[in-house]
């Protein structure tokens, strides 16, 4: 089933034109790794998916939900009503490079926030929910401590947490580990393989290569706003194609 399909999408900020006809797909249990250097546009494709930012043109399909379309009669693309986007919004999930946890509220705080306020949950519920994802995460002690006094593999397995609590449907993470220390870099890999395992469906923007090629089904290489080639782990990072992709790869291997 196709759980994600976005198509041609543009986008730009100003004159600069940051996503040049971009289309990823994505199925049910699929992970796939979005690579490629820095200001290719990775984030912004991941914010426009996720609602951070408008697209200019191009169609956003998210499990069989309309949420951006070209309209025959107006001619131009639409977005959809509020309530649906609501509704996509809550099959999403996001991991972001520097965890954006809520630095006043306890870890466990921090998972059951919106579980409570969003899902209208009951507390105690959400709270159970959590020290579960908790555990899973290998932080069963952490639950009453503070953002602050975690270190930075723990904040972003708590905001792994976090994210899970809502039940997405997609996760998607950018850069999950690229504003730690190599050794806090393992932790954070062993869960989203763990969740691979369990046949999460992710979007993962990463420049930890081994990694994208031992848990990615699909690699994705961009370059300067168009996804340049596309393919397995195996033509991508062992036959790619094009000069470009092989010139980056480079510097990895
Ligand atoms: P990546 O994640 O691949 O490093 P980004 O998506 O962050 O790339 O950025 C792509 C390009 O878009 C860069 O040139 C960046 O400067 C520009 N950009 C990103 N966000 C904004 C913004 N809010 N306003 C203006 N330019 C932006
Ligand atoms: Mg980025």
């Amino acid at each position: 089933m196709r759980m994600l399909s976005a198509r041609n999408i543009c986008k730009r900020f100003g004159d600069a034109e940051v996503l040049r006809d971009i289309s990823l797909e994505v199925d049910q249990g699929q992970v796939v790794a979005v690579i490629g250097p820095s200001g290719s546009g990775k984030s912004t494709l991941l914010r426009c998916i996720n609602q951070f930012e408008t697209i200019d043109s191009g169609e956003i399909t998210v499990c069989g939900k309309k949420m951006v379309s070209f309209d025959e009669r107006l001619q131009r693309t639409v977005y959809a009503d509020k309530d649906t986007l609501r509704k996509i919004r809550l099959d999403l999930g996001m991991v972001f490079q520097n965890y954006n946890l809520f630095p006043h509220f306890s870890v466990l705080r921090n998972i059951t926030e919106a579980p409570v306020s969003v899902l209208g949950k009951p507390r105690r519920e959400a709270e159970a929910e959590a020290k579960v994802l908790l555990s899973k995460m290998g932080l069963s002690d952490k639950a009453e401590q503070y953002p602050y006094q975690l270190s930075g593999g723990q904040q972003q397995r708590v905001s792994i947490a976090r994210a899970m609590a809502l039940s997405p449907k997609i996760l998607f993470f950018d850069e999950p580990t690229s504003a730690l220390d190599p050794e806090l870099t393992g932790a954070i890999l062993r869960v989203i393989r763990a969740l691979a395992q369990e046949h999460m469906t992710m979007v993962i923007v990463t420049h930890e290569m081994a990694f994208a090629r031992d848990v990615a089904d699909h690699i994705v290489f961009m370059d300067e706003g168009v996804v340049v080639e596309s393919g397995t782990p195996e033509e991508v990072f062992f036959r790619p194609k094009e000069e470009r992709t092989q010139r980056f790869l480079q510097r990895y291997f």
